[in-house]
């Protein structure tokens, strides 16, 4: 199988017109999410003039406190989910993005006690819908907010947890529904995006290239356990279509992250590695390009940029 695919059976991609600006949606299953994979990408979009736009499809609810200064903080722990949001106000405001809420219940990250048993999703959560269900209102803000450009995650959530295969299953569902008038009646006029991406923040590349500099820089490398575990998936070598250079909005990035004060450690062996070191030796974020329905105008191996084939295709029907 090819990293991408072009798909003929959908509509001709909408695509900006007349000075119209361009406009990324960036689809994630909960509050810091978009803090931790494509942030940088979407600041530096933002300092460019795109409209950036950050959807939640969870309110995270079901997330652990992670910051061991506010894990007994009972305030904390008793209004979790106005903390989140409050805390995910604040990321959206670094980076310069406009948020919605989905509004779907977190379906939390079952885990198996003693006995291997893992215990059932809770009941109406976000990954136990029926698909369509699910995935209607993202069709309804695909069909409102129009992006040239969205980004998920792969197939397998990028990690397993069940909201993360669950966003990536609605957002291809409204990637391939949203242009077609004959599907999700009563959501807004069509809107074909041009392209879909998929996050790759954690491919072993980046990982090994993060790991050698903090050995080089004498320090523990949180990266090493990881590496040592990692199992290397023949499918996995093609993902890497991608790379955007964003090194300058690593420490907006940063920021954004530790706004989410419950979910991140702001002492945390992430946090080590300097952001010179960082913008050294690995300055771009990186993706799979899924589904395009533009133009391949790439002139190396990788793209460089999400809107790639859309800035040529808007100047043709603008001429
Ligand atoms: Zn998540």
């Amino acid at each position: 199988m090819t990293p991408t695919s072009t798909p003929t059976d959908l509509p001709a991609p909408g695509l900006p017109r007349d000075g119209e600006p361009l406009r990324l949606m960036a689809v994630h299953a909960h509050p810091d999410d978009e803090s931790s994979k494509g942030a940088a990408t979407m600041a530096r979009y933002v300092s460019e003039g795109v409209e950036v736009l950050v959807v939640s499809c969870t309110g995270g609810e079901l997330g652990d406190v992670l910051n061991p200064a506010l894990a007994h903080d009972e305030q904390v722990l008793a209004n979790i989910a106005e903390v989140r949001r409050a805390e995910m106000a604040r990321a959206a405001e670094l980076l310069g993005v406009e948020h919605v809420w989905l509004g779907f219940h977190d379906s939390g990250l079952p885990e198996a006690d003693e006995n291997g048993v893992t215990p059932p999703l809770p009941e109406g959560c976000f990954a136990l819908l029926p698909l369509d269900e699910a995935s209607a209102p993202l069709v309804e803000l695909v069909r409102s907010f129009r992006p040239h450009v969205m980004t998920t995650y792969d197939e397998n959530g990028g990690y397993p947890h069940p909201d993360h295969i669950r966003t990536h299953e609605v957002s291809v569902r409204a990637f391939e529904a949203a242009g077609d008038p004959e599907q999700f009646p009563g959501t807004g006029d069509p809107w074909q995006p041009s392209k879909l991406y998929y996050h790759l923040t954690f491919h072993k590349a980046r990982l090994v290239a993060l790991h050698e500099a903090c050995l080089a820089e004498g320090m523990e490398s949180p990266f090493g356990e990881w590496l040592e575990n990692w199992e290397d998936k023949p499918e996995d070598a093609a993902r890497l279509t991608t790379s955007v250079p964003c090194a300058d909005f690593f420490a907006v990035r940063d920021e954004a992250l530790k706004a989410h004060a419950t979910q991140v450690d702001p002492d945390g062996r992430w946090f080590h590695l300097p952001l010179e070191v960082q913008q050294r030796v690995w300055p771009t974020e990186d993706y799979q390009l899924a589904i395009t329905l533009v133009p391949d105008v790439r002139t190396g191996d990788l793209e460089d940029d999400l809107f790639a084939g859309v800035r040529v295709s808007a100047e043709s029907v603008s001429a």
